[in-house]
C-alpha cells in the first residue's frame, strides 16, 4: 500500500471503507497532492513529460482537448530515441517499421490507422481519417495512399539504432516480450479541456519484432483507447493481445460511467485480466491510464514498474502506478 493511501485510510477517511467508490472519490476530493479533480488535465502512459507538456501548451490557452492529445502524441512519434513509437520504433521481424494509431474527439467521432508504413505522424493521419472520410479505420497500403494524398511525406523511419537492434534480435529470432522495457512504450494520452471536452489518442510502432501484419490494441477504438464525452477517457499500454481480448479501454470508461473513480476503474479492468488470463497476466505487463470529466485521474497496471505522467494545475508530474502483482 502506498504511503498516501495508508495515510488517508488512517486519518481523513477513517469512516469510509477502503475499496468502495466513496473511498476513491474521497481521495480525489480531500487530497491536496497530487492535484486531482481539476481542469484542464492531461494524462499519458509512461514518463512522457515532453508529450504532456506539448498538450498542456494547448490546454493552458483554453485550447481543445483534441488538439492537445494530438500535439502530445506527435512528440514521441518524432523522437528517434523512443524505440516503440513512430520514427526510431523497432521494426517487425522482417525489418519494417509499421505504425498503429487512433484518436477520438468530444463528439465521439473516431479515426485510426493500422499497419501504416513510412509516415512520421500516424496520429495526424488518424485525425484526417476521422475528419475527412466516412470511415474509422484505414490499414496498410490504403492508409499510406490516403496519407500521401493528404500531403504527408513518405519517409524512412528505420533508424540505425533500431536496425542494429533488429540485426541482433535476428541472431536468435526469439519472440519474447519483456516486461517494462522499451518494447512496451506506447503512448496513450487523454485529456479534458477547460470546457470539459474529452478526447484521447494512442500511437505506437507496436511490439518489437512482431510478425509482419500484426496489429495490436493501440489503433482499435475501445481497446488501446476510448473516450466518451459524457464520462471520460482511458488508454492502454503493454501486451496488446490481452487488451484486445478484453476491450480494456472501453471497459474502463464503462466502469467510470457506473460511478467509479478512474483509479478504481483502472484497477477493476486490470483485475479482470489477472482473473481471466492468470498465466499470461503473470508473465506480461498491461497498464491503463484514465481521467474522468471532473478531471480526476488514475493509473493501474498488472506488474510493478508502470508509471504515468499527469499535467494539471500547471504541474507536470510522473506517478508510479499501483499494480496487481507486487514486487
Ligand atoms: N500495446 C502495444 C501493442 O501491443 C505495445 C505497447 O504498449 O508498447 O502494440
Amino acid at each position: 500500500m502506498n504511503s498516501r493511501r495508508a495515510f488517508l485510510e488512517h486519518t481523513l477517511l477513517g469512516a469510509i471503507t477502503v475499496g468502495t467508490l466513496d473511498f476513491w472519490n474521497a481521495i480525489a476530493e480531500h487530497t491536496a497532492a497530487p492535484p486531482n479533480g481539476r481542469l484542464p488535465v492531461v494524462i499519458a502512459t509512461w514518463d512522457n513529460q515532453k508529450a504532456t507538456d506539448a498538450a498542456w501548451q494547448v490546454l493552458a490557452k483554453g485550447g481543445r482537448a483534441l488538439d492537445a492529445v494530438e500535439a502530445g502524441a506527435r512528440i514521441p512519434e518524432a523522437d528517434p530515441m523512443d524505440t516503440s513509437v513512430g520514427y526510431g520504433g523497432f521494426p517487425d521481424r522482417d525489418g519494417n517499421v509499421t505504425l498503429d494509431a487512433c484518436i477520438m474527439d468530444e463528439f465521439g467521432k473516431a479515426g485510426s490507422v493500422a499497419f501504416l508504413q513510412h509516415i512520421l505522424h500516424p496520429i495526424s493521419v488518424a485525425r484526417r481519417v476521422m475528419e475527412k472520410t466516412p470511415h474509422v479505420l484505414l490499414v496498410g497500403d490504403g492508409a499510406l495512399e490516403f496519407a500521401l494524398a493528404e500531403g504527408f511525406k513518405k519517409e524512412n523511419l528505420l533508424t540505425e539504432t533500431a536496425r542494429k537492434a533488429w540485426e541482433e534480435w535476428k541472431i536468435k529470432s526469439e519472440y519474447k516480450p519483456v516486461i517494462n522495457i522499451e518494447r512496451h512504450d506506447t503512448i496513450g494520452i487523454v485529456a479534458v479541456d477547460d470546457q470539459q471536452r474529452v478526447s484521447g489518442a494512442c500511437t505506437t510502432s507496436g511490439m518489437a519484432f512482431k510478425m509482419r501484419g500484426r496489429v495490436g490494441d493501440s489503433p482499435i477504438i475501445g481497446a488501446g483507447m476510448f473516450s466518451d464525452n459524457e464520462v471520460g477517457a482511458a488508454a492502454a499500454t503493454g501486451l496488446g493481445e490481452m487488451v484486445l481480448r478484453t476491450l480494456g479501454s472501453f471497459l474502463l470508461v464503462e466502469e467510470m460511467r457506473r460511478g467509479k473513480h478512474p483509479m478504481k476503474a483502472a484497477e477493476t479492468v486490470v483485475r479482470r485480466l489477472a482473473q481471466k488470463y492468470p498465466k499470461e497476466a503473470r508473465e506480461n505487463q498491461v497498464g491503463y491510464v484514465a481521467i474522468d470529466k471532473k478531471g480526476r485521474f488514475g493509473g493501474f497496471s498488472l506488474q510493478p514498474g508502470f508509471n504515468y505522467t499527469v499535467y494539471q494545475q500547471g504541474v507536470n508530474r510522473v506517478f508510479e502506478a499501483d499494480s496487481f502483482f507486487k514486487k
